[in-house]
């Protein structure tokens, strides 16, 4: 028996992100602020149980190594099952951009299988499966607003914010997330034996800040003005027609009272607003500036706004709904099938 469903995946932007040092594995120790975002992939899956897996994807891109699939077959070892999928995958959200897609599509893949396969994958597992395909992918698991610690997979679960509307500009520019790290003109490490070093002080301090005035406003807008992101700078200098599209963001933000930051290593900026009244109003303006594709090249304007996990929880509930056990509240859902 075929089971069929049809999934949004998803992006994500981070309203922080600070960069501490690099870690003896290689990966770089972050303090970040994850959010989900209404852009999103389109994801259609028919499972079949078989006697030997066939995966199958219709990708327009033709991505190489798809996540998609590689999340598809890490979960069916896990469940110890084999069977037949078909993927159809219709991209959105920009790749290359910092929005996190390809991680989301992965974890849209961890959350769906087991429903469709009746199988119940403990959420430890779920989180090691998605922790070993990639840094961002953990998140997607749970979305709305989480603080990121480690690798960036070390998650806690804020308190749900305003939905705010987002201008994001894509400009088009693929940024390397490897070479974006080693761009980083970094401060001195921290001791052997110690978290922190002197020198990290002010970054920590900073980010507590910017999370605690998060928390207490429950306002990614109102929080804004004191957001950074480490990547800024150096991704500026490599990319100089990015930081040429940053301040025109902020200048068209500034009017409304806002400011403007990239999200993860780049090269996607977004800027949030009170009312979906002043950010169409800033899209308008920055759509004048942005036409100019001598000075800005192709920049995509994309209206969006902030999905709180009560959101990104519904939603996952509605577009599985017709495998779910009902009026079941357990995260992640549970399949109807499962014995
Ligand atoms: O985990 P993921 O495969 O998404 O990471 C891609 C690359 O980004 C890593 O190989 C590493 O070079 C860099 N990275 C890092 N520190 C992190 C996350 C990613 O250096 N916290």
């Amino acid at each position: 028996m075929t089971h069929r469903v049809k999934l949004r995946s998803l992006a994500k932007i981070n309203l922080d992100l600070r960069v501490l040092h690099k870690r003896e594995d290689g990966y770089h120790e972050l303090r970040t602020v994850f959010q989900t975002i209404s852009l999103a992939d389109a994801i259609a899956i028919e499972y079949t149980p078989a006697k030997r897996t066939s995966l199958a994807i219709d990708d327009d891109h033709q991505i190489p190594n798809n996540l998609v699939l590689q999340a598809a077959q890490v979960a069916l070892d896990a469940m110890k099952t084999h069977a037949q999928i078909r993927f159809r995958l219709r991209k959105q959200i920009p790749m290359g951009a910092g929005l996190g897609g390809g991680s989301s599509n992965a974890a849209a893949v961890l959350l769906a299988l087991p429903v469709l396969a009746g199988r119940v994958i403990p959420f430890d597992k779920l989180n090691a499966l998605a922790t070993a395909l990639g840094s961002d992918v953990p998140f997607f698991l749970d979305g709305g607003t989480a603080l990121g610690l480690g690798r960036g997979t070390e998650l806690y679960p804020l308190a749900d914010v305003q939905q705010n509307a987002i201008l994001l500009v894509a400009p088009g520019v693929h940024v390397s997330t490897v070479q974006a790290y080693q761009g980083l003109n970094l401060r001195a490490k921290p001791a052997a034996g110690k978290l922190t070093s002197p020198a990290l002080s002010p970054k920590i301090n900073d980010f507590r800040l910017f999370v605690r005035t998060l928390q207490d406003v429950r306002s990614a807008r109102a929080a804004s003005a004191l957001s950074a992101n480490d990547f800024e700078s150096s991704v500026f200098s490599q990319h100089p027609r990015l930081k040429k599209i940053f301040g025109k963001l902020r200048q068209v933000s500034a009017a409304h009272g806002g400011t403007a930051r990239m999200t993860g290593s780049g090269s996607a900026m977004f800027a949030v607003f009170d009312s979906r009244q002043e950010r169409d109003e800033a899209a308008a303006q920055a759509r004048k500036s942005f036409g100019n594709k001598r000075v800005y090249g192709q920049c995509d304007l994309i209206e969006t706004q902030l999905v709180s996990r009560a959101s990104y929880r519904k939603l996952w509930r509605r577009q599985l709904a017709p495998h779910l056990l009902a009026d079941d509240s357990i995260w992640p859902p549970r399949s109807q099938y499962a014995r």
